[in-house]
């Protein structure tokens, strides 16, 4: 019987690696190659050994992971990466390899890229790699549905105000402009009594779709409540915001919503507000949004207004309300 020496052995255990496991110098050069059958059985990695980072993908794939490898071995810490590798990127895999991959047109891989002690004058890091592609697909996936407002398919309430945080800390930072609109359907209710609370369902999505066709991919619209909307316009100032909204709320009254053989007339009532240095947070920005609604609700409905320190605050203001409040 054959004995096997501890070095064939090892050898043996790294080749048999599930991952891809590389060693690349300081330059991006291939020094070694490990393991991988997991992902291919065809694919020799080893046929990297020698070649450079700009001979196996594109120009600007290889100088992206090349800052990696810089990284690493600047800090000689372990870093962990997830990145995508596009059809145009690979410019060596053979095309048998590309259309074995379950997405050729963007794969997606997570490295553990070590920093490797060669005591040599050439440092090294080792890059153990797989394909995550599944995995980041369906965390994408997972995270568009968490987002999603299922009636009406814009935001729900939590993307919503965390997309308006994002922004509203990015802006006051940059100082560039930004203004929130509070959009909420007219007597819903009497709507709702009308066709029933299904077919209301159909007259939200439809105002829904509305405000999201009149404003820019850079801009965001979330369902806050039942009938209620709040939009985000970037770069904006109020007055530019007051002529989206009332584009908007011109829109909706001009569409017609036909439902279960009814044709609804829907309106909206917006308020407008826009981000300043006497606004401190996002929710004193959402209730200057939502003052500025409840005048145009309280002072006719179907029209948009600007808030101003000087508005007076209608919201409060049924007798009911008023006696809830005393009892509180
Ligand atoms: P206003 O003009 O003052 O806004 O009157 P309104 O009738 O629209 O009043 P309000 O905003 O207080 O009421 C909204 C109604 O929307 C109350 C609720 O029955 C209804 N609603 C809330 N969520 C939904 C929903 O998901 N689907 C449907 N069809 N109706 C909803
Ligand atoms: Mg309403
Ligand atoms: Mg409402």
């Amino acid at each position: 019987m054959m004995t096997q020496s501890r070095e064939e052995w090892l050898d043996f255990l790294l080749n048999a690696l599930p991952d891809h496991v590389f060693l690349l110098n300081e330059h991006g050069h291939y020094v070694d190659s490990f393991g991988g059958n997991y992902h291919s059985d065809s694919f020799d990695a080893k046929s990297y050994i020698g070649m450079h980072l700009s001979d196996v993908f594109s120009t600007s794939k290889a100088q992206e992971l090349q800052r990696h490898i810089d990284r690493v071995i600047e800090s000689q810490e372990t870093l962990v990466v997830r990145y995508s590798v596009k059809l145009h990127d690979h410019i060596l895999l053979p095309i048998e390899e590309i259309q074995q991959l379950e997405h050729p047109e963007e794969s997606w891989f997570e490295a553990i890229i070590k920093f490797v002690d060669s005591s040599s004058e050439n440092k090294q890091v080792m890059w153990s790699v797989r394909n995550v592609t599944k995995a980041h697909l369906l965390e994408k996936e997972l995270k568009k549905l968490s987002e999603t407002d299922e009636l009406t398919g814009v935001l729900n309430r939590r993307a919503f105000i965390n997309g308006l945080e994002r922004d509203f800390n990015a802006n006051s930072q940059n100082g560039h402009n930004l203004a929130c609109l509070m959009v909420d359907i007219d007597h819903f209710k009497e709507i709702n009594d009308l066709v029933g609370h299904l077919s209301g369902d159909a007259v939200i999505a439809q105002v829904a779709q509305i405000c999201k066709g009149l404003i820019r991919s850079s801009d965001y619209i979330g369902r806050l409540g039942g009938e209620e909307f709040g939009i985000v316009l970037s770069n904006t100032n109020a007055i530019q915001a007051y002529d989206i909204a009332e584009r908007i709320r011109q829109s909706i009254t001009d569409t017609p919503c036909h439902v279960d053989g009814h044709t609804i007339h829907p309106t909206v009532s917006i308020g407008v507000a826009e981000l300043n240095e006497d606004v401190s947070s996002v929710k004193s920005l959402l209730v200057e949004a939502d003052k500025a609604m409840y005048y145009s609700k309280r002072t006719g409905r179907d029209q948009v207004t600007i808030y101003h320190s000087s508005l007076p605050d209608l919201k409060i203001q049924s007798p009911t309300k008023a006696r809830i409040l005393r009892a509180s």
